[in-house]
């Protein structure tokens, strides 16, 4: 095999799609034979192999020819076939001036479980042989379940039997699924509805439950200057994306509104005003049962599967003791119940923590003509909202960027402690840094610490391992460089009746003051709501595992039928689909193959 050109010809794609095919030939061989002796032929000695449910039957990066021979194993007792180039993505080859080139290659294979989608990276080794240092397979669909989309959509015509869009027809569907769930969703915010929309295209019967009075109000209850951080393309949902008018930054009403038509075009089975008032698990049967209270109105389901979509973060809020609160005269109140109120205007107000959550109730906060204190309790990684869009997203997330599905895809295919993606990481963080540089030496002058992350790995590591630590700027750093918010930094020795005493002793005057401290969790909700027998079961939740993986989310959770979903709308939409193929897997006693 010999090295492609640089420069993108028609001839260096023949040659690039040459290299491509004759490495994927050689990895048909390898993994039908489920060979690991052959690991070198195809893998260099330190690749990465990120498997997403379909060898592993769990969301696995694995690393270096120990981790990866039992998948490769396991491969060959998998009947692996079919391997395909996707027609849809050439081959592409990048290099810098001192990297070696990087050729990428998108496929499909299968197995008898089902349909696998495929990214590979791959570098010319020493002795000119191409060989992959990273590898993504992803379960994309399972034999004999696909989902009903596309060619396999609902026909629609009433010669077809099957009455969809018939609204009384649709009043009896749902009702057997609301009287009969196979699956419990709890919350119909984006990670619930999503998932749900999975599974309906399933064939699952899922019913989603909220305690709000409408789909969306977890959006239109928050206050008012709220925008979503991410651009409209990174947050599109499953099988619906935005129109082409919707603004580039969400406002909060329209995401609220944009859920609740969402349920409605996809035919969700969704019950709001909705708790589950009690809950157990019958684990000879494999089935739960639970109390669904609907405005005083009990309803008993038996559901095989619960999932808690409640939000990441939890709803049981985080609130540090002080001194002296109990003296205070004003209003204490956590960033939960914060709404904007024209009241505030020419009160004294502080705000303490420096999240997306305090920056953003401080601009709130300024402009409804409070007098704003914004207080830092420790280092904050702050990137501008532009910025991040322009350097991080634009080219997967962007006008004319690839379709959202291959960028997905793509973005899968990094494992997270791959040392190259880190480093990629920190190079666009530190980009991100310098162009950001006015406002952050503005920020600095002010006195407001900031870092670029834990090792440097800015916003995405800190909500993947802390879910807090950050701010995408939509406005609130400027006006605390320019002082229009004023910071304070330090410790707070005690609350007397109108102010916070610093322990330098400072005198902080306030009427107000809010919390945004963060919340406990969504592993503390699940004990909430559906008891300790429940919980206890439940590893931690969130932050990374030894491989990278995210800890108990969107797979199994340590508690047999009970599931976590969650995240921001990108990893939701990702990553709701292989939740829903798990339990698919299990309704239908599907077994995935695992590994060590
Ligand atoms: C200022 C700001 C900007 C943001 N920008 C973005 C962005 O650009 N992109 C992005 O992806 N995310 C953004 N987020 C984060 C966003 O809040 C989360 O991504 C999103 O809310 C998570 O969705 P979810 O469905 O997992 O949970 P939630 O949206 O919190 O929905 C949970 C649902 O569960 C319901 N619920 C809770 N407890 C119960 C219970 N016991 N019983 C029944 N129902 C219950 C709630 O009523 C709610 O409807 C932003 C957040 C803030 C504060």
């Amino acid at each position: 095999m010999t090295t492609p050109e640089k420069r993108d010809t028609a001839g260096s794609n023949d040659m690039l799609t040459d290299v491509a095919h004759n490495w994927l030939e050689e990895l048909g061989q390898v993994l039908s034979r489920g060979d690991t002796g052959s690991y070198g032929k195809v893998f260099v000695p330190d690749a990465w192999w990120r498997d997403l449910l379909a060898f592993s039957g769990d969301l696995r990066s694995l690393h270096t020819a120990d981790a990866i021979g039992p998948m490769i194993a396991t491969a060959g007792t998998l009947g692996v076939s079919d391997f395909e180039l996707d027609p849809r993505v050439l081959p592409a080859l990048s290099s810098g001036d001192t990297a070696p080139p990087v050729l990428q290659i998108l496929f499909g294979l299968t197995t008898r479980v089902g349909n696998v989608r495929a990214v590979a990276r791959l570098i010319p080794d020493n002795d000119d042989i191409w060989r992959a240092t990273a590898l993504l397979t992803e379960l994309d669909t399972l034999h004999g379940h696909e989902p009903a989309t596309g060619h396999r959509r609902p026909h629609g015509n009433p010669e077809s039997g099957e009455r969809t869009g018939d609204r009384h027809a649709g009043r009896v569907r749902e009702a057997s699924t609301v009287d009969e769930p196979e699956v419990v969703v709890i919350g119909a915010g984006h990670s619930g509805l999503g998932l749900a929309a999975h599974l309906k295209t399933l064939g699952v019967r899922a019913l989603v439950v909220d305690r709000n009075a409408r789909i969306g109000d977890n959006w239109r209850s928050r206050y008012d200057s709220l925008v979503l951080h991410d651009p409209v393309w990174a947050n599109h949902l499953p099988f619906l994306p935005f129109p082409p008018t919707w603004p580039v930054f969400t406002p909060k009403d329209r995401m609220g509104d944009w859920l609740e038509l969402y349920a409605r075009a996809l035919e969700l089975n969704v019950r709001t005003g909705t708790t589950v008032t009690s809950s157990t698990y019958d684990v000879s049967t494999g089935t739960w049962e639970l109390d669904l209270d609907s405005c005083g109105q009990v309803h008993t389901v038996r559901p095989r599967h619960v999932v808690l979509a409640t939000g990441l973060s939890g709803t049981e809020p985080l609130v540090p003791e002080f001194e002296g609160t109990d003296l205070f005269r004003g209003e204490i109140l956590h960033s939960g119940r914060y709404r904007t109120d024209p009241a505030r205007a020419g009160t004294s107000v502080v705000v303490i923590g420096t999240g997306n959550s305090g920056h953003d109730i401080a601009q709130d906060l300024y402009l409804s003509g409070a007098n704003v204190t914004l207080m830092q309790r420790g280092p904050t990684y702050v990137v501008g909202g532009t910025t991040v869009v322009d350097v991080m997203l634009e080219p997967a997330y962007g006008e004319d960027s690839p379709p959202t599905e291959i960028s997905d895809l793509v973005g899968a295919s990094f494992p997270r402690f791959d040392e190259a993606a880190q480093d990629g990481l920190r190079a666009a963080v530190a980009l991100m840094a310098e162009r950001d540089r006015p406002l952050l030496d503005g920020l600095t002058t002010r006195g407001f610490r900031h870092n670029l992350g834990d090792d440097d790995m800015g916003a995405m590591n800190l909500f993947l391992t802390r879910n807090g630590g950050y701010y995408i700027d939509v406005g609130a750093s400027r006006l605390i460089a320019d002082g229009e918010i004023e910071l304070v930094s330090g410790t707070i020795e005690e609350f007397t009746p109108d102010a916070l005493r610093m322990s330098d002793g400072r005198r902080i005057p306030a009427d107000t003051v809010v919390l945004a401290t963060g919340f406990r969790g969504i592993h503390d909700t699940a004990r909430r709501v559906l008891g300790d027998a429940v919980a206890d079961k439940c590893g931690p939740v969130w932050g990374l595992d030894d491989e990278g993986e995210v800890r108990s989310v969107w797979r199994r959770s340590g508690h047999d039928g009970f599931w976590f979903s969650g995240g921001n709308l990108t990893m939701a939409r990702v990553y709701n689909k292989y939740l829903a193929l798990q339990i698919k897997a299990d309704l239908e006693g599907i077994e995935f193959s695992s590994i060590p």
